[in-house]
């Protein structure tokens, strides 16, 4: 057994339990006799193992989905729907199980770990519309007797690979819409948290999910790089970072793929002097430090345009003392560990080399008793000011609980900065002027904006997609795109003349 060193490079006890795969209807373990460890990133210890598989595992899950697609494909829309409605309602049963398998391998703390069940289980409820989605349309009498319509239909087995920071509400703006399709959809998780996985895999079998409609393939870039090459996986979703889903994209196409691959961010709000100074630094917390930062909509920088930045960096800093920074099994906590060492000590470097390139650190998370006294992956709330364009806090993205805040002198000099950046994922504006708010809704080259909210993800039945590197492909994830992406249409052209009309003609088809 080969044992992938995690981040931490510890090699634990043989006798923790091991995550394997959900291949066939059945959980497998895996066979590649490569596999690597999880941690609680609360206490700092190893708590599993996770199979990781190889491209034969890879190949017997694609096998499997190949012989249950033709079968799920022909259910009725009104089956499917029923089988939906059904997933909808067990994992919203389940769904306090399901948070603590998100807090023991994330962190994230059992409030936010709800709210991204919440936000998962709206997606799932968006596919129970799968008859009203699948519509196509239909022309009469496009020529005498000559009728066309267009039908959508599913593309096959198709592929979902997930990042670390939403192990449950990621899968599932993918599978929702996928299967419900008629799609046969292989899942291959993050190997930091891959248990919800697995549970997601037991609810949907439960649920009546057909035996193979529905595959998870635990691992790393070895499963990742068999997806891409696999002949029978017609369409892959990512979301990740940003040099993996380039990757990902440039890989997956020139194999012939389709592929939608979500990257990373840098998501900026931009604060006008006419804001309300509470709100926005109320806003700014919230949305800098939940889920300890790790996530893509979070707000990164913080970019203060005139008279709105000393009231404002000072009304932050008062607030970052309140936030209670402990493990998930503490009720009091707000903000959880980061999800591995590795990546905490990553983040704390960005206080060093701000204080080095110029920044004030007004909050340093370093100081927190837990990110001294813990194994536990913890940095207190962090924030830095006097940021500017060339710091490495940020032209980086951190992914961590780290506020940068930039002085800006005019909304033109805000937006510069937004649209120069290499990302295009969220942004918000603060404000009070509806006429400012409109004009950057249409100057911003941001795929999310946020008018007055800091974290400004679409609900269900809209899209979720950024611009520039945090998108790459054409369809944004889950919605109405999402549909799109698991499907492709159909135009029927059909003549049921009366047979007396019927002639040889060697002409081109004409309408008129
Ligand atoms: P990651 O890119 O490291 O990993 C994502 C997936 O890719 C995982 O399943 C991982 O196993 C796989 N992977 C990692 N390295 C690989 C390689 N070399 N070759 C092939 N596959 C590989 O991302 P992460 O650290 O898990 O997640 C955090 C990142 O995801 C952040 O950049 C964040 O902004 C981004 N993210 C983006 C969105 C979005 O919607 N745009 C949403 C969530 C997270």
């Amino acid at each position: 057994m080969t044992q992938v060193a995690g981040p931490e490079g510890s090699v634990a006890s043989e006798t923790l339990p091991v995550v394997g795969h959900w291949i066939g209807g059945l959980p497998v373990a895996g066979t590649s006799g490569r596999r690597g460890p999880v941690f609680d990133p609360a206490t700092g210890r190893q708590t599993r193992w996770v199979d990781f598989a190889s491209a034969e595992e890879l190949d017997a899950a694609v096998a499997a989905a190949t012989a249950a697609f033709p079968g799920w494909r022909a259910t009725s829309l009104s089956k499917r729907t029923d089988v939906m409605f059904r997933i909808r309602n067990l994992v919203e049963q389940h769904r306090t199980e399901l948070a603590a398998l998100l807090t023991a391998e994330h962190g994230k703390v059992p409030s936010d770990a709800l709210g991204e069940i919440a936000r998962g289980i709206e997606n799932l409820e968006f596919a129970c519309g799968i008859p009203q989605l699948m519509k196509g349309g239909f022309s009469e009498q496009v020529s005498t007797g000559v009728d066309v319509y267009q039908i959508r239909q599913p593309l096959g087995v198709v592929a979902g690979i997930t990042p670390f920071n939403f192990p449950a509400m990621v899968p599932m703006w993918m599978f929702a819409n996928a299967i419900a399709a008629g799609n046969a959809f292989i899942l291959k998780p993050s190997e930091k948290d891959p248990s919800a996985s697995m549970f997601l895999a037991e609810l949907l079998h439960e649920a009546g999910v057909p035996d193979g409609v529905f595959s998870v393939v635990q691992g790393d870039k070895v499963a990742v790089d068999a997806i891409l090459a696999h002949p029978d996986i017609t369409a892959v979703s990512f979301v990740g970072s940003t040099p993996i889903a380039r990757y990902i994209y440039e890989t997956g196409t020139r194999n012939g793929k389709r592929i939608q691959a979500l990257g990373g961010a840098k998501n900026h709000m931009l604060v006008l002097p006419d804001a309300d100074i509470d709100m926005a630094a109320d806003a700014a917390v919230s949305a800098g430090y939940g889920s300890a930062g790790e996530r893509c909509m979070a707000i990164a920088t913080v970019l203060a345009v005139g008279a709105s930045h000393d009231p404002l960096v000072e009304a932050i800093k008062a607030r970052l003392p309140k936030v209670q920074v402990g493990p998930g099994s503490d009720p009091a906590s707000e903000m959880g560990p980061l999800v591995t060492r590795q990546h905490r000590d990553k983040v704390a470097s960005y206080l060093d080399s701000a204080a080095e390139q110029g920044a004030t650190i007004v909050a340093d998370g370093r100081e927190h008793p837990l990110y001294r006294d813990s194994e536990g992956y913890f940095l207190g709330t962090s924030l830095i000011d006097d940021v500017t364009p060339s710091m490495d806090c940020y032209r980086d993205e951190i992914f961590g609980p780290v506020l940068t805040v930039m002085r800006v002198a005019t909304y033109e000099d805000g937006l510069a900065l937004i649209n120069g950046n290499q990302y295009g994922n969220g942004t918000a504006i603060f404000t009070r002027d509806g006429g400012a708010a409109r004009q950057f809704q249409f100057d911003v080259k941001v795929g999310m904006v946020g008018v007055n909210v800091p974290v400004p993800v679409p609900v269900a039945y809209y899209s979720f997609g950024g611009w520039k590197a945090s998108l790459f492909g054409d369809l944004h994830m889950y919605g109405p795109d999402g549909i799109q992406f698991y499907t492709r249409s159909k135009v029927v052209t059909s003549r049921w003349p009366d047979p007396g009309t019927s002639k040889v003609d060697l002409g081109f088809p004409r309408t008129r």
